[in-house]
């Protein structure tokens, strides 16, 4: 993997890195770690079999959906949620299969609700019990 330690990229400080095409840029009062490695190579492992470009239209398109959903929109998007899930798994892109992230499109089943949403879905089945 190719590093490059540039005060430029990314261009926002709230990211420590960024993966374009398998390079990677890191601001130079960034620490390098294994688990900083691993996340990035999972990327890396997700552009190549998308040939690239897709990854990043993908992730984009991705991006701008999840914004009008609940959470963290970067977080959730299934290329971070695959990396972020597997970072501290050291063996895990020996054993990963293509298009593992596809897998993280979707929340777990039975991930738990938050309260905040039972509450608002009890509210709102209420109110059509009462107005038809
Ligand atoms: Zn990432």
């Amino acid at each position: 993997m190719i590093i490059v330690r540039t005060k430029y990229l990314p261009p926002s400080r709230n990211f420590t890195a960024i993966n374009l095409f398998g390079v990677f840029f890191v601001h130079p009062d960034v620490k390098i770690t294994k688990r900083l490695i691993n996340h990035e190579s999972i990327h890396t492992a997700q552009m190549r079999e998308l040939l690239y470009l897709p990854f990043y239209i993908i992730y984009l398109i991705e991006w701008l959906v999840r914004l009008f959903f609940r959470g963290n929109a970067y977080f959730n998007i299934s290329f971070e949620r695959e990396a972020y899930k597997n970072e501290y798994d050291y063996d895990y892109l020996e054993q990963r299969k293509h298009f593992s992230w596809i897998k993280y499109m979707r929340k777990k089943k039975g991930a738990k609700k938050s309260k905040k949403r039972k509450k608002f879905r009890r509210k709102l089945n209420k109110y059509y019990k009462h107005n038809g």
